[in-house]
C-alpha cells in the first residue's frame, strides 16, 4: 500500500522540505492550520506512535533534538508538538508524524 510520506522521503512527490538528516525529514504541511505548521517524520515507515518500540525509539529522540535545532528561528515565543494517533484523534496519514504548530498564540485545550 502506498504511503504519501514515504513518497515525500523518496522525492517521488514534492514537498517544501525545511530540514533533513539521515533519519528524519521536516516539511511544511500542505494545509497549514496556523502560520507556522510543519511535520517532522522518521525516514523509517512507522505507522503511528503505537509503532514506537525499543528497537526504533531513538528516532523520536532525534526528532526532538532536531526540533530544538530549527525551532528558535521560526517560533521564538513557543510552539506545540502534536502526534495524532488513531481514529478518535483523526490521524489521516498512517506514517508517524509530529505536527509543529506555532507562529501565533495557541488555544488550550485543543479539543
Ligand atoms: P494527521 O491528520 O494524520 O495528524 O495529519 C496529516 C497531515 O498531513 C495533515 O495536516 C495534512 O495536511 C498533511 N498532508 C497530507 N498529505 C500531504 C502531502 O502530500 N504533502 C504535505 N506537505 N502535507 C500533507
Ligand atoms: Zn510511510
Amino acid at each position: 500500500m502506498g504511503c504519501v510520506f514515504c513518497d515525500i522521503i523518496q522525492k517521488k512527490i514534492p514537498a517544501d522540505i525545511i530540514f533533513e538528516d539521515d533519519l528524519t525529514v521536516c516539511f511544511k504541511d500542505a494545509n497549514p492550520v496556523v502560520p507556522f505548521h510543519v511535520l517532522f517524520i522518521p525516514k523509517e515507515h512507522i505507522s503511528s506512535a503505537l509503532g514506537i518500540n525499543f528497537q526504533n525509539s531513538k528516532i523520536v529522540g532525534r526528532i526532538f533534538e532536531n526540533i530544538s535545532k530549527i525551532i528558535e528561528q521560526y517560533c521564538p515565543n513557543g510552539f506545540r508538538v502534536v502526534s495524532n494517533c488513531g481514529s478518535d484523534a483523526i490521524q489521516s496519514v498512517m506514517h508517524l508524524h509530529f505536527h509543529i504548530l506555532g507562529g501565533q498564540k495557541l488555544r488550550w485545550p485543543p479539543c
